[in-house]
């Protein structure tokens, strides 16, 4: 049986859905927050592969991949975490569980635009984990941690673009040097 990753509920997981980001990438961490992604762990519950000592995270290489390990206690992703809350002033220890992390996040803005855009940067940073994870797996690229930031600020500018109705003004500069003054004035 799967183990959910999201402890607090149905609620919080249906609310995910109404994120301003396409459904692909919802999609993606609606199943990694009920423990469906084709992890490592997974795999091997499911029998599609026999665990190896080799079939360990593709990030550090430490560790049995699993949702919990790959997207929250890898030193390689907690550093990409850090990075994000450093840009977007988000101050939060990391907590133990993946779950309780989507939860703080979501409880922590008071302001009504901030709360409108608050999973932005959640789903940013679980979709850039993941496809540059899948990188490494299926095409066995080298990847850096330098680079994700970048991609997190990329790919949620594009979306708050998007769905801002693509206005001039608010450059990717603009974005990368404070994304909330963007979301407040957009
Ligand atoms: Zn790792």
């Amino acid at each position: 049986m799967d183990q959910p990753i999201l402890d607090e509920g149905a609620d919080l997981l249906r609310k995910l859905w109404s994120s301003f980001v396409p459904p692909r990438i919802i999609f993606l961490s609606w199943r990694m927050l009920q423990n469906r992604i084709p992890t490592i762990d997974q795999l091997i519950v499911r029998g599609l592969v026999f665990s190896d000592p080799h079939l360990s995270c593709p990030f550090c290489s430490t560790t049995l991949e699993s949702s919990q390990h790959l997207f929250l206690e890898c030193e390689f992703s907690r550093n990409v975490w850090h990075n994000v809350f450093t840009w977007t002033g988000i101050r939060l220890e990391l907590p133990s569980s993946l779950g309780h992390l989507f939860f703080l996040l979501r409880s922590m803005f008071l302001d009504k635009v901030k709360r409108k855009w608050r999973d932005i940067f959640w789903h940013a940073t679980i979709w850039v984990l993941w496809t540059n994870r899948n990188e490494i797996v299926f095409r066995n690229k080298t990847v850096s941690h330098f680079d994700f930031p970048y991609q997190i600020k990329i790919i949620s500018w594009h979306w708050w673009m998007y769905r801002n109705g693509c206005r001039p003004g608010f450059t990717f500069a603009a974005w990368c040097f404070d994304p909330w003054l963007c979301i407040l004035r957009g």
